[in-house]
């Protein structure tokens, strides 16, 4: 009889590290326990399912429990687990639609709680009609329900990040009058300020209202329970519909009762195996923090890309396997009233406060060749290290070619070069697809001019 391995949470990492294991070993019992009723699915589709782009919520599933189980592997839809019991190596399991509690035994057992949407003090999803998160199928299908249902006129979005920014866009369009309200004084607060700047005038031109510089302190409801109002520091914005976007915080909870040790990030520390500090317990995706190849911190950046391969690492190594995390460089990037705005390694304001001394450079070029229609501004900043020149990060905005540059970019990064060497790249160059100079070899020309 091969070994027992207990999942918890069945979205990106927890079902890549099930999946993996049991190509790996076809012997070992898997068992998936995911709280909500959705298991392998697109949360990254939520904003585009909800304007009717994608068109059933069926069309974000990967694969279902049925699929799962033709696989050998059992999953477990609305079912919790409530304490982790490592001494004993079992977990206690809550049946959500019975009630009923049970011990379940394992050998191995992953960790893949993910993040959840970060609720301060004042908001909540729960106390008033109209108000919600965006983390699973089911959230997305209550937005959307909402609003064919209800026909609310005025969204509210709190937080400017990638989130709050594509359903902007989805609110926008749909006919909503959408508002965007955000403490810092930037959109996408990860970006530096004046890349940011660029997505913003995007916003604004579209008829998106911000206000930037704004604590959000509370929401206020009428009589009925629906939320009406979102007020802030310095005044209030009429709502209909608000969707509290500020951020994603790792669930640790059930990790940390069970004397998992979370790192400095609030995110569960683990090895590069993706082990934790308890014996045969590993964490994978956003309950996890990952090494950053750049800063040489551990850092948390919650994203899809990471949870996969966080999660195909650790099913191996369950499995019995061996393969190593070998960390991330934060690459992500995202797109909104057209307009791709892509990061990846440290911003200027991170590189500063890790203590380089720090070279910038800035660019704005052509998507492609001059004399070839339909060309779009690309906006192109280097953040490099005096002295040594090498690379530290890089953030690209414009309208088209912005995923292929960051992906190269990002390889540089990952890579150690210098801006010398990213001058030095043989990328390629067509006039409907790129100018012959491409404009990441024009940015690191100018650097080195500098
Ligand atoms: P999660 O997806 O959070 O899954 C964890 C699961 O565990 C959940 O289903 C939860 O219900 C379950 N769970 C938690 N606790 C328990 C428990 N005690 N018992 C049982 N089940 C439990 N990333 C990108 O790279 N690119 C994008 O474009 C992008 N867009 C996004 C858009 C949106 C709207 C959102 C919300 C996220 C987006 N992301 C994107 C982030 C990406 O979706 C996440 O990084 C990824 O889903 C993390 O996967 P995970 O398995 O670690 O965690």
């Amino acid at each position: 009889m091969g070994k027992r391995l207990i999942v918890v949470g069945g979205c990106a990492a927890g079902m890549s590290a099930a999946s993996k294991a049991r190509r790996m070993d076809p012997e070992m019992e898997i068992v998936a326990y995911e709280r909500t009723g959705f298991v392998s699915y697109g949360e990254c589709g939520l904003p585009y399912y909800i304007a009717g782009i994608v068109k059933h919520h069926q069309d974000l599933i990967v694969r279902t429990p049925e699929q799962f189980a033709e696989q050998g592997i059992a999953v477990h839809t609305y079912h919790e687990v409530t304490e982790i019991d490592p001494e004993n190596r079992h977990v206690r399991v809550r049946d959500l639609q019975t009630g009923k509690e049970r011990k379940e035994h394992y050998d191995k057992l992953l960790i893949a709680t993910g993040g959840r949407p970060i609720l301060p003090p004042g908001l909540s999803a729960e106390k008033l009609a109209g108000v919600f998160g965006l983390r699973s199928v089911e959230d997305g299908i209550a937005i959307r329900e909402f609003i064919q249902e209800r026909k609310p006129r005025r969204a509210v979005i709190v937080g400017a990040g990638y989130i709050g920014l594509e359903m902007a866009e989805s609110f926008h369009s749909l006919g909503l009058e959408t508002t965007v309200v955000e403490w810092m004084e930037q959109v996408l607060p990860r970006s530096d300020p004046e890349m940011a700047a660029l997505l913003q005038e995007a916003l604004e031109n579209n008829g998106v209202r911000l206000i930037l510089g704004a604590k959000v302190e509370t929401l206020a409801g009428d009589p009925q329970g629906h939320v009406r109002q979102v007020i802030y520091d310095g005044g209030s914005v009429d709502a209909d519909l608000v969707l509290l976007a500020l951020g994603v915080r790792p669930n640790v909870e059930l990790a940390r009762e069970a004397g998992v040790t979370i790192g400095e990030t609030g995110a569960i520390a683990t090895s590069s195996r993706m082990e934790t500090n308890l014996p045969d317990v590993f964490a994978a995706g956003d309950c996890a923090e990952a090494y950053h190849r750049i800063s040489g911190h551990p850092a948390y950046i919650p994203l899809g890309t990471t949870a996969n391969k966080q999660g195909r690492i650790a099913g191996t190594n369950i499995a019995g396997g061996t393969a190593e995390f070998g960390g991330i460089v934060g690459t992500a990037i995202t797109q909104a009233f057209g307009l791709q705005v892509g990061m990846t390694g440290l911003t200027e304001r991170e590189a500063k406060k890790q203590g380089y001394a720090v070279r910038t450079v800035k660019i704005k070029a052509r998507s492609r060749a001059h004399y070839y229609p339909g060309s779009k501004p690309l906006h192109i900043k280097l953040v490099f290290e005096q002295g040594s020149g090498r690379l530290l990060g890089g953030q690209i905005v414009g309208g088209e070619g912005v995923n292929g540059r960051i992906d190269a970019l990002a390889t540089a990064l990952q890579q150690g070069m210098t801006i010398s060497e990213l001058g030095q790249l043989d990328l390629a160059y067509v006039p409907p697809l790129a100018p012959v100079w491409d404009p990441l070899l024009i940015a690191a020309n100018v650097a080195l001019k500098g």
